[in-house]
């Protein structure tokens, strides 16, 4: 369990044991109300260039992209991770932004589609058409915004053997048995 320069690591074992995380969130430092179980994954950097392999090898180049991904990716199970009320709040938040602008892109984009089939005269329609479809993948940006990962400010190191979250309140890192 190492713990400088802001970064604290801890290993896969101890977070994916119930009851071994702190109390206090990792951002807050607030008093958790929740406690969730998920899955935390490593970043993956991949070589080469994107646009010069798609552009060589197309198709293959990027299944192979895709393979290296996959065979770099570790993951690790965290359970109990503690979230507080602002934590809980901002998850919710984000999430629902998220669900707007899909379903709001998807109701948008499917209710002018059915409305231009049944009536005459409104060119427009096709505009609504073109936003809803618009909207639907930028539901992606409120997405990750709240989700575990990014809320934690934690993920996977790249040999999967811990976990590594970066600046963690201090009521979080208190309640670690190396700064006990
Ligand atoms: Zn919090």
């Amino acid at each position: 369990m190492s713990h400088h320069a802001g970064v604290v690591t801890l290993p896969a074992d101890f977070v994916g044991r119930p009851g071994n995380l702190p109390r206090h969130c990792s951002r807050h430092g607030l008093r958790a109300v929740r406690e969730r179980d998920f899955v935390l994954q490593s970043k993956v950097k991949i070589e080469g260039n994107r646009f010069t392999q798609v552009g060589r090898r197309g198709v293959l180049g990027m299944a192979e992209r895709l393979d290296q991904h996959g065979k770099k990716v570790r993951t690790t199970d965290v359970k109990g991770w503690p979230l507080c009320r602002k934590c809980v709040r901002t998850r919710a938040l984000w999430l629902a932004a998220a669900s707007a602008l899909f379903f709001g892109g998807l109701a948008a984009f499917a209710g002018s589609l059915i409305v231009s089939a049944i009536a005459d005269g409104m060119p427009w329609l096709a505009g609504v058409a073109v936003a809803g479809f618009v909207l639907m993948p930028l539901a992606a940006v409120p997405f990750v915004l709240g989700s575990l990962p990014r809320l934690t400010r934690a993920q996977t190191s790249p040999d999967g053997a811990s976990v590594v979250i970066e600046n963690p309140s201090p009521a979080f890192t208190a309640e670690l048995p190396s700064t006990r």
